[in-house]
């Protein structure tokens, strides 16, 4: 197994997964453990952090909707500060770095001060969630396409998607950060042409003792978010490839709703 010097004076933007500390990856792992300096995101996990050398300082710079969180710029110049005071800097962000991560702002002005930057990526929310509920997010012939989606609005805004592009039947919808757009979501796919009976499964804390998952159908989406998900990271898994859901011993599954039609293992 090869060693990793993570260079004084450069930052390694590092995927940590969606939780379970056994879903970093190697490489990730061996950077924590080389790091002098680790900024974090609000949702890396308890069990991650754990693996930061005593040495390492930890400073959080957690974005949770709603919540106390330093702005983006403040986070950039922390990264900068850091490399140029000749850190061993790991920037460790939930999942993957590339995805919903604003990652590029990151890099983007790491090169603008012509700081190095490596990229270590990570276990994305929705492989962790399909993984735990057992299904394959692409099915040959059924859903052909797997599409990722944020529908984070910017405070104020309407949710802005192309949803005509969205509600289509062979695809698999995997929504991030959709909790509060639940209604939204559910209104304007179904408006597009989107089946109503459109199998739903919604995973709260993917990968995490925590977790737990709920069958629905799109047409109940938002009364299905409302009552059955807390306060944790929410992953939505839309289209017919949800239908194949395969682990039957977690009963922490729950269906709310008509349960979708062949969904064997709802309790
Ligand atoms: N880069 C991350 C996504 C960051 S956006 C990744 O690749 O997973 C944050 C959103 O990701 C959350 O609002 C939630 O929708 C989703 N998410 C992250 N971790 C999750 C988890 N353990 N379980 C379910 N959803 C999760």
């Amino acid at each position: 197994m090869s060693d990793i010097v993570i260079q004084p004076g450069t930052i390694w933007l590092v995927g940590a997964g969606p939780g379970d500390p056994d879903l970093l990856t190697r490489k990730a792992e061996k950077l924590i453990r080389a790091a002098s300096v680790i900024f974090y995101d609000a949702l890396v996990g308890k069990g991650v952090l754990e693996l930061a050398p005593q040495s390492a300082r930890l400073v959080p710079v957690g974005k949770r909707s709603g919540r106390h969180s330093k702005d983006q710029r403040s986070i950039n110049d922390m990264l900068v500060d850091a490399a140029l005071a000749g850190e061993r800097a790991v920037r460790l962000k939930g999942g993957d770095v590339g995805i919903f991560g604003r990652a590029a702002e990151e890099m983007d002005t790491l090169a603008e001060h012509g700081i190095d930057c490596h990229i270590c990526p990570g276990i994305t929310a929705a492989s962790a969630a399909a993984a735990s509920a057992g299904i394959s997010l692409t099915l040959r012939g059924l859903a052909r396409k797997l599409v990722f989606v944020t529908a984070h609005a910017k405070a104020g805004e309407e949710l802005d998607l192309d949803w005509q592009a969205l509600a289509d039947p062979k695809a698999t919808l995997a929504i991030y950060m959709g909790k509060a757009a639940a209604t939204t979501i559910s209104r304007q796919l179904v408006d597009a042409g989107l089946a109503e009976d459109t199998p739903v499964l919604l995973i709260e804390n993917a990968s995490l003792p925590e977790e737990r998952q709920f069958s629905t159908r799109l047409d109940l989406l938002a009364l299905s978010a409302k009552s059955a998900l807390g306060a944790g990271p929410a992953l939505m898994l839309i289209g017919e490839a949800v239908r194949q859901r395969r682990t039957a011993s977690d009963l922490s599954f729950a269906c709310i709703g008509p349960p979708p039609n062949r969904a064997p293992f709802c309790h």
